[in-house]
Parts: structure tokens; sequence; C-alpha cells
């Protein structure tokens, strides 16, 4: 067991409301969560092993003496989904529409590249697919609390994410809307839906915010790292268009450029696969997965950690 296995907490956000974060939030080292109520539970996204879905879940029975009615899934990302098969049978699971697709067709739950070092195991995994799909917006009930899920209306970190909202405590639950303090990854959505996506979170008003990956936000933190997702967007789509400009490739484009405050980030070379992104809606193509990781591995200087 790594320190980071150890340092995984269950942290009460609000009247009856858990983020379980995991840091130090790195590749598939996600936040999940869980609203309860006694009208029942709702579980926001697993994680990505056997081991560790089980010990989020573990905790969460502990704390609040209850199973989870429903769960939802923030978007289709294995670090968020691949131990919805640990949760209880009978807990009915619900995600966006794309998002259910997504994880139907993703052939890393059946084994992984060697993208990462070391290469994940999932352990005792199965793909488990929502119940109920949602296209825009859903409410859940939970007695007289209400939890929306809401979808940003476009493509953004994916093409089905939700975010969790519960006004009564004002708390959001924004996925990987938002990576707080580490680099935010948009490949599998879009440049400038994910620049946009940033206002609509910030018009919920939240007083706390549970981001997929990196640190609970409260107060002016809030502000602040959705500032840093708008000005990293921004560099992304300007060093891209200059890229496309000067005939570079996002590799190259990715080389040339200054990360300056963002540098101290983890997981940097999602630059490269951020571009790859922007030169694909640039162009009007398919997204190449296997050559935008290979560009980040080479930006990289090999396999990316993990320690999941
Ligand atoms: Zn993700």
């Amino acid at each position: 067991m790594s320190g980071t296995e150890d340092a995984a907490q269950l942290v009460e956000v609000g009247s009856g409301i858990h983020a379980w974060v995991q840091p130090d939030g790195s590749w598939w080292l996600n936040n999940a969560g869980a609203i309860t109520t006694p009208s029942g539970q709702l579980v926001v996204d697993t994680c990505a092993t056997e081991t560790r879905a089980r010990r989020f879940l573990d905790a969460l029975s502990t704390a609040t003496g209850r199973a989870p009615k429903l769960a939802v899934n923030t978007h289709q990302h294995g670090d968020h989904t691949y131990g919805n098969s640990l949760l209880p049978a009978g807990t009915v699971l619900i995600g966006q529409e794309n998002m259910r697709e997504g994880l139907r067709t993703d052939p890393i739950i059946d084994g992984c590249p060697p993208f990462w070092s070391p290469v994940p195991d999932w352990g005792d995994v199965q793909r488990r697919l929502p119940d109920i799909t949602v296209t825009d917006a859903l409410t859940v009930h939970l007695g007289d609390r209400r939890v929306e899920l809401r979808h940003p209306g476009g493509p953004a970190h994916t093409t089905g994410d939700l975010v969790a909202w519960v006004p009564d405590e004002r708390v959001l639950f924004t996925g990987d809307l938002v990576f707080a303090g580490l680099t935010p990854l948009v490949f599998m959505g879009s440049v400038s839906g994910a620049l946009a996506a940033v206002d609509w979170l910030a018009e919920f008003g939240p007083r706390v915010v549970v981001p997929g990956h990196g640190p609970i936000l409260t107060g002016d933190d809030i502000a602040r790292v959705l500032d840093e997702h708008r000005r990293y967007y921004r560099l992304i789509l300007r060093t891209g268009a200059a890229g496309i400009e000067n005939g570079l490739s996002p590799l190259e484009a990715a080389r040339a450029v200054d990360l300056g405050e963002f540098a101290g980030w983890a997981d940097a070379e999602r630059l490269v696969l951020n571009l790859h992104r922007f030169y694909a809606d640039h162009h009007g193509s398919e997204l190449d997965l296997i050559a935008a990781f290979s560009d980040a591995l080479n930006y990289n200087g090999g396999p990316l950690p993990t320690h999941v």
C-alpha cells in the first residue's frame, strides 16, 4: 500500500454530503462522494480499481450506515466508473446518454495499454452501465432533498459530463470539469466547450466544490481555481491556433510553449493530449487516441506515472 492510498479520506462537506478525496489526484486517482438522507443515498462516481472502490464504499457505509439506493457517474472515464460493479446489485445507476455509450465501448477496462507506469491492475471489476440515461437534466429527490444532475450543454471534459448540484447546501460535484491544482484534460471533449463550462459552473454559485481530482474547494479558492482553468484553456486555444498557423504538429506546438504558471501542475503532458483535441476539432477529424498518447509519452520522456 502506498502513501497515497493511506491518505484517501471521507470528508463531510455539508449536512449528509460526503466527498471521498484521493490524493494526489494524478492519473486514475479521482474524487467521489455521496448525498445521504433518511430517504436514501445517492453515490457520485466510484473509483478505478476494485481495491479503491471497495475502500470508498466501505468507508461510506461505515460513516452513514446506509447502502446506496442510487448512483451517478459524472462521466465515462474509468477512474470514475470501473468500480461501478462493486455497488450493490440493486443500486440504480444513472449517467448521461453519451457517457453510457462511452463506457460501453471503452477498451481500457478489458486491458490497460502500457501508457502508464506501473500499468494499472483494475482487479475484479466488470463494465457496469447506467440503468437510466439523461440527456440534459434530471432531479433526484431524496425525501425533501433535491439533487440536480445537469449536463453542460455540449462537449467539455467529455461528451457526456454531468454535475451533481445540491442546492440546499450549495455543494457542487463537478466531476472532471474541475482539476484542482492539476493539469486539466479535455482530449475526449472540447477545449472551447470546457472553457464555456467554467462560466456555467460559476453560475451555480457553489459554497463547496468537489472537483474530479484534487482538494475540496471553498471560499475564494473556488473563483481562483476556475480562473486558472480559464487561463489554461485559453493557453491551449492560443497554442493550438499558432501551431496550426506555423505548420507545427501538436507535439511540436507543445514543445514550443512555455507552461509558465502551470509548469508545476502534475500531469503536464496532458498539454499534448489537449492540443490533439484542438487540432482534431480544427480539422473536423477524429482524434487519434494512439497517436495522441504516443506524443504525450514522447513529451513526458516515457510512460506516465500513476499511483493507482
Ligand atoms: Zn475524467
